[in-house]
Parts: structure tokens; sequence; C-alpha cells
């Protein structure tokens, strides 16, 4: 009998989560669409996405796995070790940095790893760039510019209207549009959350020497700093400030910029030239209450926006991905309907722990770190003194961030689906 749908899954939102999860879907023989108001070359601007991510070497093989890893290798910078410093109060240079720190080495969990560091940094323009390419030689069908305007989500298909006016129906649409999700709000699906007053600044910058594959992240009063390995013998900044304080540093002349810089981290980042333009993102946590609804099923920064503190969130946005597409195409190899509740229940249930588990952590974290009191500064110090000296401790956190804990999705074991 002919299939009363146009596709068997509708993605809304064709960024990194979004195109990763319709590329997921379609290498299992899903029949996708793919709709995103901005085109992939607007993505490829200079000007569209400044950020760099740090891809945990879990989230890599899946990447090796949809046939990515070998464009992206060529431009992912190894992260073999992680210091994270208790940093310097405000005025900076001229005071000593907190003798706490934390280490990991990815030698350290050599064995459980296979090698691998502890991540890789890659510009997101690469991974925009990887993606734009295996989209466009697949089979999904792209409708960018294109934008997702109407979602009823009713037994037995979702029916999405796009601003053109064509109409879509599937037995399952996925919400991927980032934290202003259409889909999510259409579903009615609620979020929890809360603004920090804070805006992460991102610039690149060309290092006066090698880094080392090292990433340093300090706590500063005003809030994270990390300068984190890029290839080339560069550096990718994430400088959290007020939002005030970071706006006048997205637009001061490279001068003011590295003047800045140096008042911060003295000769630390001596020789460090800023490279292309610099970009701030509000920061806020927002939690969606579920991950699905009748024929809904919601993945990535649509799921759960989190603090970029441990550089996870678009890690999770993929693991979201890998673990939607197993279960659906499990569903649909064994006949099921692909989006009854029964089987988004599956995918509910296999991500829920971990993304409210983490969100939580990382907003614990900020709040314990972007506080310059005395006691809670001492209490800070000691437990990364006890982090550091206990190593099963360190290696839990390590396989932690290199998400290859839990129940992995066969695409995060370099499989696929
Ligand atoms: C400063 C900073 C640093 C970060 N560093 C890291 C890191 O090191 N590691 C890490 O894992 N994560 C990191 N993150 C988080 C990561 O960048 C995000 O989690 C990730 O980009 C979210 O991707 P997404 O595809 O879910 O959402 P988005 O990137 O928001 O994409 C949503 C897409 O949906 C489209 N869309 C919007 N409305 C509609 C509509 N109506 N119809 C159809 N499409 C629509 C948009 O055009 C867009 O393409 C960082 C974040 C920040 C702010």
């Amino acid at each position: 009998m002919a299939s009363p749908h146009t596709h068997d899954v509708i993605v809304a939102g064709a960024g990194l989560a979004g195109a990763t999860f319709a590329l997921a879907a379609a290498r299992g023989g899903l029949k996708v669409v793919l709709i995103d108001p901005q085109p992939f070359p607007a993505q490829l601007a200079p000007t569209f996405d400044g950020r760099s991510t740090a891809i945990a070497f879990s989230t890599f093989r899946m990447l090796d796995a949809l046939g990515l890893g070998d464009g992206l290798r060529p431009h992912a910078c190894r992260m073999d070790r992680i210091l994270v410093t208790d940093g310097r109060r405000p005025g900076a240079a001229s005071k000593a940095a907190s003798p706490a720190f934390l280490r990991f080495d990815a030698d350290e969990i050599g064995d459980a790893n296979g090698g691998e560091p502890l991540g890789y940094m890659v510009e997101n323009r690469r991974i925009r760039a990887a993606l734009a390419e295996a989209v466009t030689a697949s089979d999904i069908d792209l409708r960018t510019p294109g934008s997702v305007v109407g979602v009823e989500q009713t037994n037995p298909a979702a029916r999405v209207t796009l601003a053109d006016g064509s109409v879509v129906s599937a037995p399952v649409v996925v919400g991927a549009e980032g934290r202003g999700s259409k889909v999510r709000k259409a579903a009615g699906i609620e979020t929890v959350g809360w603004g920090y007053g804070q805006s992460g600044v991102v610039a690149t910058v060309r290092l006066g020497r090698d880094h080392g594959n090292v990433a340093h992240e300090y706590f500063l009063p005003g809030g994270p700093f990390a300068i984190l390995p890029l290839t080339e013998q560069r550096a990718s900044l994430v400088w959290t400030e007020s939002t005030r304080a970071a706006e006048a540093l997205k637009t001061c002349s490279d001068e003011a910029f590295q003047a800045h810089l140096t008042r911060r981290f003295g000769d630390f980042l001596d020789g460090a030239t800023p490279e292309g333009p610099r970009f701030v993102y509000p920061l806020a946590l927002a939690l969606a209450t579920t991950l699905t609804a009748p024929r809904t099923a919601i993945i990535g920064d649509a799921a759960h926006g989190v603090h970029p503190v441990a550089g996870q969130g678009l890690n999770m946005g993929l693991k979201d991905a890998a673990a939607l597409a197993e279960v659906l195409i499990e569903a649909m190899r064994l006949g099921e309907d692909i989006g009854s509740a029964v089987t988004l229940d599956r995918y509910a249930r296999w991500r829920r722990f971990d993304n409210v588990a983490l969100a939580a952590g990382f907003d614990g974290f900020v709040r314990l770190f972007s506080n310059d009191l005395p006691p809670v500064r001492l209490a800070r110090d000691l437990g990364m003194a006890a982090v550091n000296r206990i190593g099963p401790l360190r290696r839990v956190f390590m396989r932690e961030a290199g998400g290859a804990t839990g129940d992995l999705p066969k695409l995060l074991r370099g499989e696929l689906v």
C-alpha cells in the first residue's frame, strides 16, 4: 500500500545537530526532509559562526562512521591535555594565580579510548562544510531556504507547513531548530532555565608559540575563560564576561582586545594576534521538560541549551541525534510505527537522564566558580586539589567528558546502524 506520508521523518533545523541527525537517519534508509531558513552557503560565511567545538573522542567516532572524518581530520587539532586553573582575581596579570589546578591527560585513559586524544578542536565552519557536502550528496529532500511556520502533531501523522505554503507529512517530526524551536513550542513542551547575565566572547587568535595540544580553562571571577588549541598554531578563545563588557570586547579594535588579553594574562598569551571577526553569544540554561510529545521528538539545543563551560552542548546534541536515529531505524526495520508513543519513549528514556544530569552539573559548576567569596574559593580549591590527587576520580571525569560512558548509541561506538 502506498504510504499516506510524503516522508518518513521531517527534520526542522539544519544546524549541526539537525543536519547530522538527518544524515544518520538517511544512511539507515529513512526518507528524510530537512528544512532550514539558512541555506548551507549562508552557514559557511565567515560572519555566520565563529565558534570552534571541542568534539569528544566518541563524537568524532560518530562523524567518522557517517563519512565525515576524513574531511575533518586535517582541520581537527588533538587535545592531549586539559589544564583547569582557578584563575586570577581582577587586575590580573600582576597578581598570583591560585595554586589550585586540575590536569587531565589523554595518556591516563589510553586503553579506554584506544589511544585517542581527550577530544579534537574543530572550527564549526569546517563541520558545517563537511555536513553540507554530505547532505547535498545524499538523497535527503533539502528545503533551504525554508522555514517551518505551522506544525500539527496529531495521529496518524505530523504535518508541517513551510513558509512557501508547501506541506510535508511524516509519522514523526524532529525539532532541531535550536533554543527557539517552533516544533517544541507547537508540541506544548515547556522549558525550565535562566539567564546567566553573562555572554561568551569568541575570538580566534594566532599564537606566538606552540600550544602543544593543551587546552586551558581559567575560572575568573567574571566567568570561565578558555584557550582551546586549533590547527596552524592558532587558538579559539571563549571569554565569559558580563553582557555589557562582552559587547565592548566584540567591537573594540584588535589592539584594544590584545591589550585586554595582556592585562588578564600577562605574557601567557604573548604574541597572540586576533584573526577575523569576534562573536558574542548570550549564555542561558534552557532545559526542555520532556524530549517527546505525540509524533514529535526534539534534539540538540531545542532540547537543552547549556553553558559552554565544559564544551559539551553539541556533544550532547549529537548523542541525541545518534540515539534517535538508532531508535527510528530499528523500529522501521521491525515494521513498527516509527512515530508511535512506544517508539519515541525509547528515545526519551535513553537520553533524558544524561541530559538533565549534565545540564544541572554544568550549571552548578558555573555557580561555584563564578564566585570570589574567600570561603567558596577555598572550598573549591581544596576540591580541585583533591580531585587532582585521586587518579581514578580524574579518569572518571575524563571518560565522562569523552562521552564514552553509559549506554552508547552504535554511532558513538563508530558503527553504522
Ligand atoms: C560560546 C560557545 C561555545 C561552545 N563550545 C562548544 C564546545 O566546545 N563543544 C560543544 O559540544 N558545544 C559547544 N557549544 C554548544 C554548541 O555550539 C551548540 O550546542 C550547538 O551549536 C547547537 O546546535 P543545534 O543544531 O542544536 O542548534 P542551532 O545551532 O541553534 O541550529 C538551529 C538551526 O535551526 C534553524 N531554524 C531556526 N528556526 C527554524 C524554523 N522555524 N524552521 C526551520 N529551521 C529553523 C536555524 O537556522 C539553525 O540552522 C558552544 C556554545 C557556545 C555559545
